[in-house]
This record gives structure tokens, sequence and C-alpha cells, in this order.
């Protein structure tokens, strides 16, 4: 099982969620939103090999802390992963849209610049402004991955004419709109996410690894096994990493 997107230091005791990870979980990409969270995150991330810290400025704090963007910029080349970044266009945060843009530029460039990252990318409510950011640079030196995608179908096919891939995570295979976009994604750009713990199963918070349903999910639509559907997802990020010079491989 893998986790292409759980924000770990945002759980009550990050400490014990990284300790408690599962071993039947493979891979878990520990983002952070701002990049003063970084090294504090990355330390917790060493409690378990399955984790991978990536260094992040979300768009919802692009207008409070763009400050931080030169510390981005240093930390850049400590890890290959980047995340939770992008553009948010739901009505609190459309009054910032235009420095969101401006933030989300710059750390493209720096991804390009440090030979291409593996990004975890938020789009909701702007997913024609992310298509059109990621098409002004090289997006084949990177990976941009489209954490919990919500928009257009039209923008989906752009999305994926960019070499993007798209985390799917619980709320997507509960909801209607959620269900129409994963149809559209070739099971060889799909990957799986959590966003615990914002995302509750239940009354608790999705823990790091916690993607069950959404595999049974995914088994139910391309008429395989949960653990076939695991195993199509495990090669896929097993391509991005090997692409990236990442010795890691989800078995
Ligand atoms: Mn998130």
């Amino acid at each position: 099982m893998i986790d292409f997107h759980s924000h770990i230091d945002l759980f009550p005791d990050p400490r014990e969620v990284a300790r408690s990870i599962s071993p039947a979980c493979g891979f878990v990409l520990s983002v952070t939103t701002t990049p003063s969270a970084f090294a504090i995150t990355s330390a917790i991330g060493k409690l378990a090999p399955q984790v991978e810290t990536a260094v992040g400025l979300h768009p919802e704090l692009a207008a409070q802390r763009h400050s931080e963007l030169p510390l981005f910029e240093r930390l850049v080349s400590s890890t290959r992963f980047v995340g939770e970044i992008g553009i948010d266009g739901s009505p609190p945060s459309k009054a910032s849209m235009k420095l969101q843009r401006e933030v989300f530029d710059t750390i493209l460039a720096c991804c390009a610049r440090a030979g291409g990252r593996i990004m975890s990318i938020h789009s909701r409510g702007a997913s024609r402004e992310v298509c059109e950011s990621l098409a002004r640079f090289d997006t084949t030196l990177g990976t941009p991955i489209l954490h919990w995608y919500s928009g257009s179908l039209t923008d989906l096919r752009l999305a994926l004419d960019l070499g993007c891939y798209f985390s799917i995570g619980p709320p997507m295979v509960l909801t209607e709109s959620g269900i129409r976009i994963i149809r559209k994604i070739p099971p060889n750009r799909i990957l799986t996410e959590t966003d615990g713990p914002f995302v509750r199963l239940g009354k608790d918070p999705a823990r790091p690894g916690e993607v069950g349903q959404v595999l049974s999910y995914l088994a139910g639509l391309w008429a395989v096994t949960s653990q076939d559907a695991a195993q199509q997802v495990a090669l896929n990020a097993n391509h991005i990493f090997k692409k990236h010079g990442i010795k890691r491989k989800i078995s």
C-alpha cells in the first residue's frame, strides 16, 4: 500500500503516527505546508523506513509565508520530493490567487533548476491555472502529481498530456464527481493517498497508508483483485522512483 500524500506532522502525535505505520504500507510521502516545517518533519520521517519527506508551501499559506521562499530554495537540494504546493481558487483563497501563482511559478522554476522533482500538487478551484503554470516549465524533468483532483474533465485531459499522475484518496471514491474523474485516468497514472489528518475514515483521521477503500474501488473499476490494484499502483510508484534515480522499490 502506498500513500503519496499524508500530513504526518499535523497529527497530534506525529512520532507515534510515524512509528506505527503498518509494515503492509510500502511508501508514505510526508508532505509539509511550510518550508520551516521541513527540518522537524524530516527528522520524524526517519522513524519509519517507508517515509520520504517533501518540502512544501501550501497555496492557502502562500500569502502569509511567501517570505520563506528563499528557505524553500535552499531545501530543495536536500530532497527529491516537493509538496504540498499548488494554487487554491476556492472562495477564501481567491483574493490571493495572483500571489499564489507567483509563488507556485517560483517553486516550479526552482524544481526545474534542481533537475526536476516529484511534486504533490493542490489544484482545488484552480485546475486550469495549475496546468498553465506546469505547461510553462519543462515538466518532463519532474513528475507532477495532482493530489485530490477535483477540476474539469477538460483540464484533466490537459494534465494527462502534461504527464501528470493523480493521487486518489478516500473522499474521491465516495463522490459522484470523484468517480467521474477516476474513470478518465489511465491505470498507469494512478497513485493512492490519504491526506490525513484532514481526511477522516469514520470518526478518526486517516492514518498514513490507510488506502484500502481506494484500492477496493480501483479493483472493482479495473475488474482485478485489490492485490492486483495495489500492484499496479506500486508499479507506477516504482516507475517514478526509477525516473528520479531513487533507490526504492515497492513490492
Ligand atoms: Mn493536503
